[in-house]
């Protein structure tokens, strides 16, 4: 069995979809293909939810019959065939008349992401009704059946192999399923989702929970880039990554791996391939357990980081002060990313905000604190144990003039940090493209 995920852009237009039908129909292999969103969807969905929750009904109708629309044209070319597309437009009518029932409901989390799930069910469906009506074998695996979320939001792996290896064992002769990415049950049985991204996490959690013999990611560019094609000015494809590796850089920002979508992979050593749809025949970024020996690898960044400094001549030498501290971010469920220490002070990193003002407040029971926000994690990922001399500085001598509010070095052999203030992000992810690769046929 193989698991292939294809991102928003690769189900973006009906050709596109046509392209992956062919892709997955090409050999008798077993396989479930996990889908996203058709491109735009879900950012659609999220604005449809936010002017749902300033009670801006109209502009939540209009989006709604704009996306509709959108629909109609996109099932036209999708399937051509008479019957096929009435049951595209029946697809697409049940779904968008529950969308504008949904809007005079009064709206609240559990509304918003039933909201979002539309998404996913609506590519699914229509790209299974496309299969069917070329006459190839498929089954539609309801994610909502299989995938769920405990109450701390993790995947409950348990509960996804059972109930998936119960619906895949109904159909003992079927080579070819589909489902849906992203989407989930929570613990209290609502509609929930893995957050933005998230396709990629579902496929490496089924990956896993069945065993297959590779995880494909197939996205709109050829495999994991040196860094960001969005901001580095040039970038080259890596060949191979190692799980510790691609983990690190998708924590870190790397957009084309959801942050977590390694872990279950590497968990069951299923190799995961990132793989271009729009150019089917190139190799692509393996991600496997081999070490690599590459000092420095790539680099990726994270934005929307706060830092918060506790200052406390009294307190930090005393022991339990840091699981104190450590405590305070727990009872909040706030992680912690980048932490750095000195005799009179401690400085941290978060990602989520939610809790901010809360946990400030706790914090004032220990000293001064200090909160900036608007940072960015810049995180360099190869393998450099600390033995191997040089590569900080190499690092720091790239960026010799941009302000470095944070480093963290020594926390993993995998990966080197900075923090800095997001208005130096592209510079930085463009002085160390520059100064820290050696870039293929140079
Ligand atoms: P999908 O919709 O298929 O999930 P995404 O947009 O989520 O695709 O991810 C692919 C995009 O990730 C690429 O188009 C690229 O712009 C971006 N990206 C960011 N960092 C990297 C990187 N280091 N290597 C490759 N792509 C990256
Ligand atoms: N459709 C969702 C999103 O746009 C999930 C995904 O594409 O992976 O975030
Ligand atoms: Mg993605």
């Amino acid at each position: 069995m193989k698991v292939l995920k294809f991102g928003g852009t690769s189900v973006g237009s009906p050709e596109r979809m046509h392209r992956v039908a062919e892709l997955v129909t090409q050999s008798a292999e077993p396989k479930i293909v996990v889908l996203s969103a058709v491109s735009g969807t879900t950012n659609t969905l999220v604005q449809i939810g936010k002017a749902l929750q300033t009670q801006q009904t109209d502009e939540a109708n209009r989006l709604i019959t704009e996306l509709r629309q959108h629909y109609n044209t996109f099932c036209q070319s999708l399937l051509s065939e008479g019957s096929a597309q009435q049951e595209g437009e029946a697809i697409i009518a049940a779904h968008f008349e529950s969308l504008s029932n949904i809007t005079s409901e009064p709206f609240g989390t559990d509304v918003e992401k039933e909201i979002l799930a539309q998404g996913e069910l609506l590519s699914t469906k229509l790209f299974t009704a496309y299969l069917k009506s070329q006459d190839t074998p498929v089954i539609l695996l309801p994610a909502l059946e299989f995938m769920r979320i405990d109450a701390n939001q993790e995947p409950n792996e348990d509960f996804i192999r059972e109930k998936l290896m119960r619906l895949l064992s109904q159909h003992p002769n079927t080579k070819l399923f589909v489902t849906q990415g992203y989407i989930c049950l929570n613990s209290q049985n609502r509609i929930d989702n893995l957050q933005r991204g998230g396709s990629d996490y579902t496929a490496s959690l089924i990956g896993a929970v069945v065993g297959a013999k590779e995880i494909q990611i197939w996205t709109d560019i050829d495999g994991m880039h040196n860094n960001d094609p969005r901001i580095a000015d040039r970038t080259f494809r890596i060949d191979n990554l190692s799980f510790n590796e691609a983990a690190e850089l998708a924590y870190f920002g790397a957009k084309i791996l959801h942050p977590f979508t390694v872990r279950p992979a590497q968990r069951a050593n299923i190799p995961v391939r990132l793989l271009n749809t729009m150019d089917a025949q190139a190799p692509g970024t393996l991600i496997s357990d081999q070490q690599q020996d590459r000092p420095i690898t790539a680099v990726a960044a994270k934005d929307g980081i706060t830092a918060i400094k506790i200052k406390s001549s009294r307190m930090l030498l005393a022991y339990g002060f840091l699981r104190k501290v450590f405590e305070i971010f727990e009872k909040y469920q706030t992680p912690i990313d980048l932490i750095t220490t000195s005799e009179v002070g401690i400085s941290l990193t978060i990602d989520n905000q939610q809790y901010l003002a809360d946990i400030q407040q706790e914090l004032r029971a220990f000293g001064e604190v200090e909160v900036d926000s608007n940072h960015t994690i810049v995180c360099v990922v190869g393998n450099m144990p600390f033995q191997k001399v040089g590569v900080l500085k190499k690092i720091v001598d790239a960026i010799d003039d941009i302000p470095i509010r944070m480093l963290s070095y020594g926390g993993s052999k995998f990966n080197i940090s900075l923090l800095i203030d997001s208005q130096f992000k592209n510079e930085t992810l463009n002085r160390l493209n520059e100064h820290i690769f050696t870039f293929p046929n140079e």
